[in-house]
């Protein structure tokens, strides 16, 4: 089988020419007659890699000086509990918007460490719009507000950053990180796992406003202080060298894809194909989310007859469209249309899924 269209929720698809590269230089890496996997971190060669990343990030994103950029490990998930563990103090309030299953889960875990308000919910509502701004209920004395700006699960996406004030924002970008321009001042922390829109499981990205890293948090061992990995430029101990290797790949690669407008543009078109044909379907495709608050990485759908779901999927599968299946807690299908999903494999999928209206409607 040759490659197929990737769909996949995450770990996902990889842009080709960066999954090439790497085949290309997995044996000698730069010259040094060994993988990047088999050499020392605090050697010469991966230190300029390291600090290439970072500067190709900085410049994408165009990352202020007065945030640090950090390679980290956990998975989005260990920084749901240290974030609180960095930025609240023993008694702290922390707001956390509620708009789906992975804000959820980040709130409950930071109840650990936080005095956690949920300012605003959308559950009530199945999570199909997002809570609207004006609703929010703000803790005064809040350290931090939390959200998860594209919930990857329930396929809602804020396109707009909420007005909070002067208290420091703190997103999840796990799905939506480099899906387009940001503008990182309107934030206190950013931090995404790679495996959605970066490179490999087992790498996390964080973008943290400098002066966050002096507060006091908790009394921690140092390995869980972001401002020792800060010190440190992310190497306190053995970073995830291969994922910080083919993240660095890949942020090349998108600035030889003309940078974040031009993806932001692509993604764009990618995500109002695939709307446009479930909305068009005459039902027999539904998509529940209200559309203001569509994702434009992740999009639910369900069939209107629930019994074709597993030829839905066989058939998709034969044709070369993975990983469709949707998540547990939804059930029906998802497609996922990162970065490295090109505009043709969306375009496959809905001819499929007219196709397939065709041959079972
Ligand atoms: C996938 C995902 C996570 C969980 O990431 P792990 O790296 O598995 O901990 C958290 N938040 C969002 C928004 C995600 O998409």
């Amino acid at each position: 089988m040759g490659r197929v269209w990737n769909f996949s929720a995450g770990p996902a698809a990889l842009p080709q020419a960066v999954l090439e590269q790497a085949q290309r230089e997995l044996l000698d890496w730069n010259g040094s007659g060994a993988s990047v996997m088999e050499q020392s971190h605090r050697g010469k060669r991966f230190i300029a890699m390291a600090e290439r990343a970072e500067a190709d990030l900085r410049e994408l994103l165009d990352v202020p000086d007065d945030y640090a950029v950090l390679f980290l490990q956990g998975g989005a998930t260990q920084h749901f509990a240290q974030i609180p563990m960095n930025l609240a103090s023993p008694g702290d309030a922390a707001d956390y918007i509620v708009s789906g299953h992975w804000s959820e889960k980040a709130a409950s875990e930071a109840a650990s460490y936080a005095r956690v308000n949920v300012a605003a919910s959308s559950k009530a509502g199945a999570y199909l719009h997002l809570p609207a701004r004006d609703g929010w209920q703000l803790d005064p004395a809040a350290v931090y507000v939390h959200y998860t700006p594209n919930e990857t699960i329930h396929g809602v996406e804020f396109h707009d950053v909420p007005e909070v004030g002067a208290v420091p924002l703190v997103a999840d970008m796990s799905s939506n990180i480099l899906a387009g321009p940001l503008d990182v001042r309107r934030f206190g922390l950013i931090y995404a796992g790679a495996q959605k829109n970066i490179g490999p499981s087992g790498l996390v990205l964080m973008i943290v406003r400098r002066d966050l890293l002096a507060r006091p948090g908790r009394p921690m061992a140092r390995i869980f202080r972001y401002a020792e990995h800060a010190a440190a430029g992310s190497m306190l101990n053995t970073p995830n060298t291969f994922g910080w290797y083919l993240a660095g790949l890949t942020f090349q690669w998108l600035k030889g894809q003309g940078g974040l407008a031009a993806i932001g543009e692509r993604n764009r078109a990618k995500a109002a194909l695939l709307y446009d044909a479930i909305d068009g379907s005459g039902g027999y495709y539904r998509n529940p989310v209200e559309p203001s608050s569509r994702s434009r990485m992740n999009v639910p759908f369900t069939l209107h007859d629930g019994s074709l779901d597993a030829e839905f999927l066989a058939e998709s599968e034969a044709a070369g469209l993975l990983a469709l299946k949707g998540h547990k807690a939804l059930g029906g299908m998802r497609a996922s249309l990162y970065n490295a999903v090109p505009l043709a494999a969306v375009e496959a999928l809905v001819a499929f899924m007219a196709d397939f209206v065709r041959r079972h409607g």
